[in-house]
């Protein structure tokens, strides 16, 4: 077995570990995105993988058990939406001043970080490269405020 097939035998075994259904068809349907944030300090992936900077916690619907997995298995193996998170955050974090992508739009709105007005703003604006002065830094608020929810806020909160 090569390495990349053994992370994924074992990121395998330890979802099903955490998870009511004992096959991994069943299993991975029971978990959602809790989190996503990026890491200063590398963390290891529940496959193994070290280091991951792009990090996913899940969290399983049935028994509320969490797991933290590296962008690219969740991407891979589990399905969600991970990839076009990171992606619209990676854009911002080189440039403030472009717009957040759709899903990642969504999903700060979700997690209480954006109201809905600024959601409805940064949708409607999305694809507007002139904004007038006051609608850019509203923009650029939205960014940074993004940002800093997703850099390293859950070991945060955890110590
Ligand atoms: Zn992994």
């Amino acid at each position: 077995m090569n390495d990349e097939q053994s992370n994924r035998f074992r990121l395998i075994k330890e979802i099903i570990m955490r998870s009511v259904a004992k096959t991994w068809d069943e299993a991975k349907l029971e978990w959602d995105l809790k989190h996503v944030y990026r890491e200063d300090e590398p963390l290891t992936c529940l496959c193994g993988h070290s280091p991951i900077i792009e990090i996913c916690v899940l969290s399983n619907r049935h028994n509320y058990k969490s797991a933290i997995v590296g962008n690219v298995c969740v991407m891979k193996f589990l399905g969600l939406e991970s990839d076009l998170i990171f992606a619209g955050l990676r854009r911002v974090a080189k440039d403030s001043s472009k717009a957040l992508n759709e899903a990642t739009t969504i999903y700060a709105n979700e997690q209480g970080w954006i109201t809905d007005w600024e959601k409805n703003f940064s949708l409607d604006t999305k694809q507007k490269r002139k904004l007038s002065e006051k609608q850019g830094q509203k923009r650029v608020e939205i960014n940074l405020r993004v940002l800093a929810k997703t850099t390293n806020t859950y070991r945060r909160s955890a110590s």
